[in-house]
């Protein structure tokens, strides 16, 4: 298959301890912080970064981490070395994530007593300097010089871009379309799915499908039915798109409490693995290995309709009659084709819900 076919699943998960539990608990709670958002740990076990890790390594994928060192204000370089030396360790990818909330809870001199909830709140130069201590921690814990950033909440601004090229971080991921209540005010145009130019950084957009009431739903772990995820990813490959975001965070597979795991969300991203894995027309890519290469021009997208089935239904036939995969299964070697067809049947039991389209979605992705 020529290397246009492939699809680039990245698999980010924000890393980061809970600004709000400080704001309660101060110093006093960090352990307990650190121990719930980054290792997710509960009665029931930990189900944090540790375990997302064990899970990706078990399905032989990398994720990336979007670590926020940021934290480094409130509780020294001690706890970004905690949360960086285990994804190191394992091979994963680091890469700069940032909530500028910390800023006002240490109080310290960074932007000379200017504070803000985003980043967009501070002018370019404050911008420079959070983004410049950020980078400072994390190579200090250890990690390569981050060439990705997302900012906090999505708050970022062209003027985050701009600080971005300023400092050589040549990828921004703060861009999650046009969801309600956005504080995200990167000038892309509307519907924007794939990597583009935007003062002088790459601009990957979160991946997104349409709702019902004509906005989207990004592709994030809990927002998502695991059937409207590999949906869209067969959507992704079915229509060659060069990449595709998921987002997840460190606490993500906790229920609302962060107090016992959610287990459909536990199993929903072992599905995801299990899917990415097996898929020849998908790659778990990361920023250091398998950066996004970015498209020409403005070029918009169509995202996944909402009428998932109708949609990819018909797209799915139309490359059943283009021959675009047809079957092709059928004619691989025996050794080649099994694990795709194995996996296919296989997933094909507990994913019942949308009959017809998910048989479809997984042809498209299980297609060699
Ligand atoms: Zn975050």
């Amino acid at each position: 298959m020529d290397r246009n076919a492939i699809t680039d699943v990245y698999l980010t998960v924000d890393t980061e301890l809970s600004s709000m539990h400080f704001r309660r608990f101060g110093v006093a709670g960090l352990d307990d912080n650190f121990a719930t958002s980054i290792l997710g740990r509960t009665a029931a076990g930990d189900f944090g970064i540790g375990y997302q890790m064990e899970r990706l390594d078990a399905f032989g994928l990398k994720g990336v981490f979007f670590v926020d060192p940021l934290v480094a204000l409130v509780a020294g370089q001690d706890m970004v070395d905690r949360i960086v030396h285990p994804i190191l360790d394992a091979g994963h990818d680091v890469q700069l994530h940032a909530h500028s909330e910390w800023i006002e809870l240490a109080q310290t001199g960074l932007t000379d007593g200017r504070i803000g909830r985003n980043m967009g709140d501070f002018n370019l130069e404050d911008q420079v300097r959070i983004l410049e201590y950020g980078i400072e921690r994390l190579m200090a814990a250890g990690a390569p010089r981050p060439v990705a950033f997302r900012a906090g909440n999505y708050g970022a601004n062209d003027d985050t871009l701009r600080a971005l090229a300023r400092l050589g971080v040549r990828y921004d991921t703060s861009y999650s379309p046009d969801y309600e209540d956005s504080v995200c005010g990167i000038s892309m145009p509307s519907g924007s799915a794939l990597p583009v130019w935007r003062e002088d950084v790459i601009e990957v957009p979160v991946s997104a499908i349409s709702s019902p009431s004509g906005g989207s739903r990004h592709a994030q772990i809990t927002a998502l039915s695991a059937q409207e995820m590999i949906a869209a990813l067969a959507y992704a490959a079915l229509n060659r798109h060069p990449s595709f975001t998921i987002v997840s965070h460190s606490f993500e597979l906790l229920s609302r409490q962060r107090d016992k795991p959610n287990k459909i969300v536990v199993r929903r991203f072992d599905q995801l693995c299990e899917v990415i894995a097996a898929s020849p027309r998908l790659r778990a890519a990361t920023y250091a290995a398998n950066p996004p290469e970015p498209v020409a021009g403005d070029l918009v997208f169509e995202r996944l309709p909402h009428s998932l089935a109708r949609t990819l239904l018909r797209n799915g036939e139309q490359a059943v009659s283009n021959g675009l995969y047809g079957e092709q299964l059928g004619k691989l070697p025996v050794g080649a084709a099994a694990p795709a067809i194995k996996m296919r049947d296989r997933l094909v039991a507990p994913l019942h819900n949308l009959g017809p389209l998910q048989q479809i979605a997984l042809d498209i992705l299980m297609a060699v």
